[in-house]
């Protein structure tokens, strides 16, 4: 996620939302292990994960280290192709990117122990 759009109309207003969170596509835990591993990372405050049409995704928030104090790009006519490529209004600020957030590892628990459950 990220691309805080300079003069953008849909940027306006916007605590760039798409420079302060880096997501990382990850397997879906297939083992205990795993399971546990995954658990940890969530203890961090600064990680989440969540799901999104059966992908799932490393949430690390974080700002961007070339977005100013007033949330702009600071490198805007040099970003990245990958910010390039995101574009406004299809962001997280105008719609849920995701199907499931775990934000700790009581949430992985539960959302486990519900899909046993439904079994
Ligand atoms: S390079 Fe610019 S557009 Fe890309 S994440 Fe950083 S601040 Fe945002
Ligand atoms: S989240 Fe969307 S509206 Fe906000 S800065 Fe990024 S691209 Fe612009």
């Amino acid at each position: 996620m990220t691309g805080k759009i300079k003069n953008n109309k849909y940027c306006r207003g916007c605590p760039a939302i798409c420079c302060t969170n880096l997501s990382m596509g990850i397997g879906k835990p297939a083992n205990p292990k795993e399971v546990e591993d995954l658990k940890w990372q969530l203890q961090f405050d600064t990680v989440k994960v969540y799901i999104s049409k059966n992908r799932w995704y490393q949430l690390v928030e974080g700002r961007c280290i070339y977005l100013s104090e007033d949330n702009f790009c600071t490198i805007y006519d040099h970003r990245p192709k990958k910010c390039r490529d995101h574009n406004p209004p299809n962001c997280e600020r105008f719609g849920k990117y995701y199907d499931v957030m775990l934000e700790n590892p009581k949430d992985l628990e539960k959302y486990f122990a519900k899909k046993k459950r439904k079994k």
